[in-house]
């Protein structure tokens, strides 16, 4: 089995999907992996240090002879041109954005396997790209928010007197919430917290921060397929946006990550509500590449509007590119391995898995949550 690592070609994309570490662990799997020149520059891998890993360097061409291509993000489909018939693309392929590329894959004869459409089960985990990307997310959300902020984070006793601890106010207790909280708390914020799903109430607790939550309404829990969030009521809309409406104006910093799968992002923050926080306050909309969570953001710009800072990366996990490249090629090979069969010399995948990443193979689009 060949594996192809392409050096990533989208705007701004700083990560990459192999790393010696993981080069080698193919190898002892018996894989021989090809790595285009340059593919870690930007996360600071050197094309020497995956050739003391056992890599080839490829300067072009890297897909052919490839039996399985892995990118950060999905490859425009010439870029595997010369690859085996049904090789496999494995990466983040933004399946619902990026609908015609998924097309071409299918028209090409490759097998496209969308890892964000890994499942959320605990065998899963290891494998899970969004949960390590979103977890460096997280955190880096409230260094930059802290960075922008021109107040300090913690309280601070100093002889011309006391500075206060910055109120930090993290939206959506996800994966990338929870490490926005534990951030937060450690550079000293006084940190509370919310979401729709009630389960997150002890998890925020246990971080030590406080809780905001909508109670006794209609249509509370939150909590959908595979433990992710689903649309909530208009009853629970209205009361969320008051409840949020009250706490907002007294923060300093608030982080948003509130997400649904395959739907715009929630609008959880107005203008209105922007007007009320006091000047100088920063909001970081991790949701903004999905439609944003806060009125005004606008992906990779700081937008100042009622001297609040509001800003968003479209891509936050690539601004820790060295960091996030380790875990997110630790994910893909966790994934690889876990089904790999020694017998064939390569990995054959079971249908739980199967089924819910691929999204085409034998010419067509198979997968059930692009066809339904
Ligand atoms: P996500 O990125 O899809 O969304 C972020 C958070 O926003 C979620 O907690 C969601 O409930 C919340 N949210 C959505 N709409 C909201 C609204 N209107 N107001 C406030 N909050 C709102 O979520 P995620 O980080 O992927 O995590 C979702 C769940 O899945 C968590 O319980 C996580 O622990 C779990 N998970 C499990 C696995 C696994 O078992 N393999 C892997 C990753 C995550």
């Amino acid at each position: 089995t060949t594996i192809a690592v392409l050096r990533e070609r989208a705007s701004g994309e700083h990560r990459v999907a192999a790393t010696p570490e993981t080069v080698k662990k193919f190898i002892g799997l018996g894989a021989a992996v090809r790595v285009e020149a340059g593919a870690g520059m930007s996360a600071s891998i050197s094309d020497e240090a995956y050739q003391a890993a056992g890599a080839e360097i490829v300067a072009s061409g890297v897909a052919a002879g490839a039996d399985i291509v892995l990118g950060v993000q999905g490859p425009e489909v010439d870029l595997l041109a010369g690859a085996n018939p049904g090789a496999w693309v494995v990466a983040g392929l933004d399946p619902f954005g990026k609908r015609e590329r998924v097309d071409a894959y299918a028209a090409g004869g490759y097998e496209a396997l969308a890892m964000e459409f890994m499942p959320r089960i605990t065998r899963a985990q290891s494998m899970d790209i969004l949960s390590s990307q979103s977890n460096l997310a997280g955190y880096k959300a409230v260094i930059v928010a802290a960075d922008i902020y021109g107040r300090a984070f913690p309280m601070m006793m100093t002889a011309a007197g006391t500075v206060s601890a910055a109120k930090v106010f993290v939206m959506g207790v996800g994966v990338a919430g929870l490490q926005a909280i534990a951030t937060a708390r450690r550079l000293g914020g006084q940190v509370s917290a919310t979401d729709v799903r009630s389960a997150t109430k002890e998890q925020i607790q246990s971080l030590g921060a406080k809780p905001i939550f909508v109670e006794n309404v209609a249509g509370i829990e939150g909590e959908g397929a595979g433990g992710y969030a689903t649309e909530m009521s208009p009853e629970y809309q209205a009361a969320q946006a008051e409840l949020v409406s009250s706490h907002i104006a007294k923060q300093d910093i608030v982080i948003t990550t509130a997400l649904i799968p395959g739907r715009p992002a929630p609008r959880l923050i107005t203008d209105a509500q922007i007007a009320t926080m006091k000047p100088g306050s920063v909001i970081f909309d991790l949701a903004v590449s999905a439609g944003g969570n806060v009125e005004g953001s606008v992906a990779d710009q700081v937008v100042e509007k009622h001297g609040v800072k509001i800003v968003g990366y479209s891509n936050t996990a690539t601004h820790l590119a060295a960091d996030a490249s380790a875990l997110f090629s630790r994910n893909l090979f966790n994934f690889l391995s876990a089904f790999w069969d020694k017998e064939a010399g390569k990995p054959v995948l079971d249908e739980e898995i199967g089924n819910a990443i691929r999204l085409t193979q034998g010419g067509k689009v198979v997968n059930e949550r692009l066809l339904g």
